[in-house]
């Protein structure tokens, strides 16, 4: 072991995975990232980047690329599940980019991925290598892959996502089944105009389940997530397919305009939904998970990637001058500040989870009181204005 810099790998090019390499190069460390998949794909769905996760990646200089691809929605807007009434709003578009210095974006996954593939120098992914075993000797981390394979490096970031191998190393536990899948479906905005011309990030929330909608691929698409009870579907593969007759016999009885939406696509995807409960420690002295990996959260709030690319720049900044021999230190930094932060946001993802499943009723009536009154643009500042490389390198963090 040198002084020199650290010989950093990321197992997983994932959205937290690429983040870290993009953020990593951006302080002046170079990693190579591996991941299993021979080839860089990610699956047909939206996704919403709210300004706590995109203001890092404008500072990663990706604003113009982002801008390219996405959507800045107007509003999130909560409604009735049978009648659309509105119970609830908050504004974004201009309002929240003036607010928090940065957009709220909705995206197409593959766009979003695209973008940070793209910032990366050519040959940074390495893909086809399937990482099967680590070994931690006494200043290094050998990481094996499925092919034979063998690296040596200073430093492991583990982004491999919820079924992490690198958390299979550190720790003995496993996902955590919700009961609930969504169906996923993504739509041609020609179909749904009216829709489309709101601009807007819809809920519909109803007893035992929601739905989510909102414009991608700058206007050109429509993505919808809609949530029912898994009953024996376990399945996490984005690859399997759902009858979208299936869909609609879930959501019998919904208003017209949810209906319209779930019975437009061919053809929809189903994913069983897992979660972690927060754990004691993400790390060893030379290996630190990050993203899904670290704490994966339920969908109810939009916050997984937004969490992983603040876990990266958070990272990388704590990182920054680190030396071979200096790493330790700053990874115990890193969780410090990292731990009691996600930690908040799972636990404001499981309060959403009860929320947008309550039954008709007092206790419904009850929540859309509650959430009239806390649901304002200035509400969030706790989410959305939070800016996890100024939090890494504050002298709190030191
Ligand atoms: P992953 O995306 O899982 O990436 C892990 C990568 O590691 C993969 O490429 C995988 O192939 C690779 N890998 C795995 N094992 C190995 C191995 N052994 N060796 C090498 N490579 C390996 N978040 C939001 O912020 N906003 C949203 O709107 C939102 N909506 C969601 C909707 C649904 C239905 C779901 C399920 C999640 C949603 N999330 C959302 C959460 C978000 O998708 C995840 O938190 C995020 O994608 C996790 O990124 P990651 O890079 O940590 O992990």
């Amino acid at each position: 072991m040198t002084s020199e810099r650290p010989r950093i790998v990321v197992v997983g090019a994932g959205i937290a995975g690429l983040a870290a390499a993009a953020a990593l190069a951006r302080a002046g460390l170079a990693c190579q990232v591996f991941e299993q998949a021979p080839e860089l794909s990610e699956v047909g769905a939206g996704i919403q980047l709210s300004p706590n996760g995109s203001r890092l990646l404008h500072r990663l200089g990706l604003g113009a690329a982002l801008d390219r691809v996405a959507v800045r929605p107007q509003a999130i807007e909560v409604r009735r599940w049978d009648d659309d009434q509105v119970l609830t709003k908050t504004t974004l578009g201009a309002a929240c980019a003036e607010l928090y210095g940065a957009p709220y974006y909705t995206l197409h996954r593959a766009d979003l991925h695209q973008v940070l593939v793209d910032a990366l120098a050519p040959g940074t992914v390495v893909l086809d290598r399937r990482c099967v075993g680590v070994t931690e000797l006494a200043d290094t981390v050998r990481l094996t892959f499925a092919d034979g394979a063998t690296v040596d490096a200073d430093l492991v970031i583990g982004a491999d996502g919820i079924r992490s191998a690198i958390r299979g190393h550190l720790l003995a536990d496993q996902p955590r089944f919700s009961g609930q899948a969504v169906f996923r479906g993504v739509v041609d905005a020609a179909e749904l105009p009216a829709l489309v011309a709101e601009g807007k990030v819809l809920i519909w929330m109803g007893p035992g389940q929601h739905c989510v909608c909102y414009p991608i691929s700058a206007g050109r698409l429509v993505s919808f997530a809609a949530s029912t009870a898994a009953g024996d579907w376990r399945a996490e593969s984005w690859s399997a397919g759902a009858a979208t007759a299936d869909l609609l016999t879930a959501y019998d009885g919904w208003n017209p305009v949810v209906r319209s939406v779930l019975g437009a696509p061919e053809s929809v995807i189903r994913w069983a939904l897992y979660d972690r409960p927060a754990v004691p420690r993400w790390s060893s002295a030379r290996l630190m998970l990050i993203g899904d990996a670290a704490h994966p959260m339920l969908p109810f709030g939009a916050q997984g990637a937004s969490q992983g690319i603040e876990d990266a720049l958070a990272l990388a900044a704590c990182l920054a001058g680190a030396s071979a021999a200096t790493v330790p230190a700053a990874l115990r930094r890193y969780e410090a500040v990292r731990r009691p932060r996600t930690e908040q946001v799972h636990r404001f993802i499981q309060d959403n989870e009860r929320d947008h499943h309550v039954e008709d009723g007092a206790e419904q009536r009850e929540r859309d009181e509650r959430m009239r009154a806390d649901f304002g643009l200035r509400q969030r500042a706790w989410l959305f204005g939070y800016d996890a490389e100024a939090a890494a390198t504050s002298p709190e963090a030191a």
